[in-house]
């Protein structure tokens, strides 16, 4: 028999041993059921990684920790027990396993991770780099798209990711990027969307999101949510929580399991589409607490639980990655695998970004083992446009790493705007994936931003690179 480049082999889930970790070597299974328990132990700063991993780990890599939370990082720490767990998740850890680890190298990044001096973010990075806060229709509600929201309820989640596109907002501040605030409070925030999605009956789908809709009481997600059911032209309504896969506690609590109930009860009897879309990276992730929350959720009635990944190198940057946690979703977890994004432009982020040459080569490579309704998207979020499927690129520099990228709808800020639609968007590749004259050109053109510094002034050559021609 002729191999296949990706063998499929059907894989029962398995939920990591938590008790090989010292810290929780005593953790009972009622106690690591309980979200609240999960909450009360997660890992938020070194003491409390040491108090996990104790000696298994060493002193280079605790330090290497520290130096990133000091230097680079966009994110402070936030690790729930359930995400450590997905760690080096057959075996006792070792500082060896850690560092080439997927989850960790995501979740919790140490300085060597990244790439050295002004490699580690691309000139043009920038903080909001969807600009998404400049297509505000109202505080934290982004109208990017002709029919659909992004709403941002909150800034907080129940697990900081180390490449959030959203972090010049979400989480804590970090000694590089001090945070934004919303300026209004939740209740009004809340009340001046519904508002605006009254008055704007062309929208009709509104992703739910922070953040993480995880953290929101849910009794106050409840009646968002039950106030965008009421509003007649809203058909999609879409709730974001990674926490389905970090904390899939939170979603198996009695209280909000009959809520979830009553919100897709109403939906159903309105015609409305209610789905929940998590965030899973790796297959190591979908254990079976994950498929029992998103099982209760399909039980509960919602519509779908999708997965929206992000493409991130020394993660899942590989089609049989993709592919085997594609399969984890879907026979596993009954997750239907629906995007991956191709990790935004966001400042120190460039080791784990790819090209977009690589990203049609996964693309390529994912084709035709997964039904084709559950065959992931690999899309590129480009500035001022929205996502785009990686192969419908209108021309590519592949010397300088530069994509550009044209539109068939105005965003919310260029209603008045005659040019919108003839003009190019730009895309850039890492620089150091390009041939040595690519680079070349970059380093002859100088003003590299090497950080998370002067944030306006990165926004602003951002946006002047985004829009040429
Ligand atoms: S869960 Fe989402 S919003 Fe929260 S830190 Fe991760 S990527 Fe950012």
């Amino acid at each position: 028999m002729l191999e296949q480049p990706y063998e499929y082999v059907a894989r029962p889930l398995v939920e990591p041993d938590w008790r090989r970790l010292p810290g929780f070597a005593d953790v009972t299974e009622q106690e690591w059921r309980s979200a609240q328990w999960q909450r009360a132990h997660c890992v938020k700063n070194l003491r409390q990684l040491r108090g996990v991993y104790g000696d298994l780990l060493d002193e280079p890599f605790y330090a290497d920790v520290a130096a990133d939370q000091a230097g680079r990082a966009t994110m402070s720490l936030l690790l729930p027990p359930q995400m450590l767990n997905t760690m080096v998740p057959d075996r006792v850890p070792d500082p060896a396993a850690m560092r080439a680890d997927p989850v960790r190298r995501y979740m919790l990044p140490v300085a060597s991770d990244r790439l050295p001096g002004p490699l580690a973010s691309h000139p043009y990075a920038a903080r909001d780099s969807l600009h998404e806060h400049e297509m505000w229709a109202v505080e934290g509600l982004t109208h990017r798209y002709p029919t659909k929201v992004l709403a941002e309820l909150l800034s907080t989640c129940p697990q900081y990711c180390g490449h959030c596109t959203r972090m010049d907002l979400v989480g804590n501040s970090t000694p590089a990027v001090e945070k934004l605030r919303f300026a209004l409070k939740p209740v009004d925030r809340q009340a001046a969307m519904l508002e605006y999605l009254r008055a704007t009956p062309g929208v009709r789908d509104v992703v739910v999101s922070g953040g993480d809709v995880a953290n929101l009481p849910f009794k106050n997600l409840e009646a968002f949510v039950a106030g965008l059911l009421e509003i007649e032209s809203v058909r999609d309504v879409r709730l974001a929580s990674k926490a389905l896969m970090g904390l899939p506690q939170h979603w198996l609590q009695d209280d909000v399991v009959a809520g979830m109930t009553r919100l897709a009860t109403t939906a159903r009897a309105r015609g409305v589409s209610l789905a929940v879309h998590t965030h899973v990276n790796t297959a190591a992730q979908v254990t079976p607490l994950v498929a029992e929350a998103a099982g209760a959720l399909l039980a509960a009635g919602v519509r779908d639980v999708r997965n929206q990944g992000v493409l991130l190198r020394g993660v899942n940057a590989t089609a049989p990655d993709l592919l085997d946690l594609c399969f984890a979703l879907l026979d596993g977890a009954g997750i239907t695998p629906y995007y991956f994004y191709m990790c935004d432009m966001i400042p120190s982020a460039e080791h784990w970004r790819v090209s977009l040459a690589e990203a049609q080569t996964l693309q390529h490579d994912l084709m035709g083992y997964l039904p084709g309704f559950a065959t992931p998207r690999i899309v590129c979020d480009v500035p001022y446009v929205g996502k785009r499927w990686v192969h419908q690129v209108a021309e590519y520099d592949r010397e300088r790493g530069i994509s550009y990228w044209t539109k068939n709808y105005r965003t919310g800020i260029e209603r008045d705007d005659d040019g919108a639609l003839d003009r190019r968007y730009t895309y850039y590749d890492p620089v150091h994936t390009l041939p040595r004259t690519g680079q070349a050109w970059w380093r002859a053109r100088g003003g590299w931003a090497g950080g998370g510094d002067g944030a306006a002034d990165l926004a602003a050559a951002s946006r002047e690179a985004s829009l040429v021609d």
